[in-house]
């Protein structure tokens, strides 16, 4: 089957297209026809080499996926093929104690579509059924591939570890990245007033017209003073970060009394002070979240499938430009997800 992967770890220069082996149906697993995959900020981590993972090469990457089903392998019920399907990117055991209670991402052995496995950046991918997702036929490939990464996340970091209930208010930093314009978008759904942070007038009127309330930007304001003075100096409920180190302080800064700070990543790198007279005094929490569970999954797919909630599509591109997509999103010129169709 033709497929986009690379043989060696290094730059976008490394990505190339060609033939790869065709998936086979094993035991409780799928073959999906790829309709439309798109692309994470993992899918370039993954292809500069991450520490403690080993692949083997050549690697097919694309953890976000949708399709229709061409082959149905041993001991699978309830599907047929021509199905049209959206793929759960995270893969668990279905053994351990956090699988026992529903906790998914805390599988003792999980691991990510296109990370640790070949994923759907090629004509087709192998997935447990499991792992599939009924979409409905108005709902368009490339829309149902460009949620299920960011959407489960932002889900799970918000309303299971946040706890963000109507009336609250948020603050988003990062807010044109994938994860933070799906948790704009949800916030909103669940009634909270949305506080964002970006970088540059562009990302300022595309974050304002996501449906963000206040939008920051980081380049000419101490957003923490921004928060303050848009919160009648109390402070917001909920932070989401992913930026990490560059934003730390200014985050635990913007949260009001009995505030949560959420973090899902750390870009700009992993080290954060905690003021901790603060904390108590505020009884102010700290707590991380990654992926989500099956359950979580479905929630939010079931909000994209009825349009409550669209994913933003920077572009559509044909497989064969997996290179240019991986430029367009090191360089971080991509507002909203890169869609690739094989
Ligand atoms: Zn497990």
């Amino acid at each position: 089957m033709y497929a986009a992967f690379f043989r060696r770890h290094g730059g976008p220069e490394v990505m190339e297209t060609g033939e790869a082996p065709e998936p086979v149906a094993a035991t409780g697993t799928v073959v999906v026809s790829v309709r439309a995959a798109a692309l994470n900020h993992l899918d370039l981590w993954v292809r500069r080499g991450l520490p403690g993972l080993t692949l083997e090469l050549p690697h097919i990457g694309g953890s976000d996926v949708a399709g229709v089903i061409d082959e149905i392998g041993p001991g699978v019920e309830g599907w047929e093929v021509g199905d049209r399907v959206a793929l759960n990117p995270s893969l668990w055991c279905g053994e351990c104690e956090w699988c026992e209670r529903g906790e998914h991402p805390l599988c003792l052995d999980f691991k990510i579509l296109g990370e640790h496995v070949a994923g759907g950046t090629a004509e087709r991918v192998r997935v447990a059924a499991r792992n599939l997702y009924r979409i409905p036929d108005d709902l368009e490939f490339r829309v149902a591939a460009a949620a299920p990464l960011a959407y489960q996340t932002a889900w799970r970091a918000l309303k299971t570890r946040g706890g963000l209930k109507d009336g609250e208010s948020l603050l988003v930093t990062g807010a044109s990245g994938g994860v933070s314009t799906a948790a704009i978008q949800i916030a909103r759904l669940l009634g909270a007033r949305v506080l964002a942070v970006t970088s540059g007038p562009e990302n300022v009127s595309r974050v304002r017209e996501l449906g963000a309330d206040v939008v920051f930007d980081r380049l000419e304001t101490d957003f923490a003073e921004g928060v303050k003075e848009h919160t009648a100096g109390r402070g917001v409920n909920l932070v989401l970060d992913s930026v990490g180190e560059a934003t730390w302080a200014q985050c635990l800064r913007s949260l009001s009394r009995l505030g949560r700070l959420v973090t899902y990543g750390a870009t700009t790198g992993p080290r954060g002070a905690v003021e901790i007279r603060h904390m108590f005094w505020k009884q102010i929490s700290v707590s991380g979240s990654t992926m989500a569970s099956r359950s979580e999954f479905e929630a939010v797919m079931g909000h994209v499938a009825a349009g409550d909630l669209t994913p933003v599509i920077h572009d559509v591109m044909p497989l064969a430009a997996i290179r240019e997509a991986h430029e367009v999103l090191e360089a971080g010129r991509a507002f909203g997800k890169l869609v690739l169709e094989p």
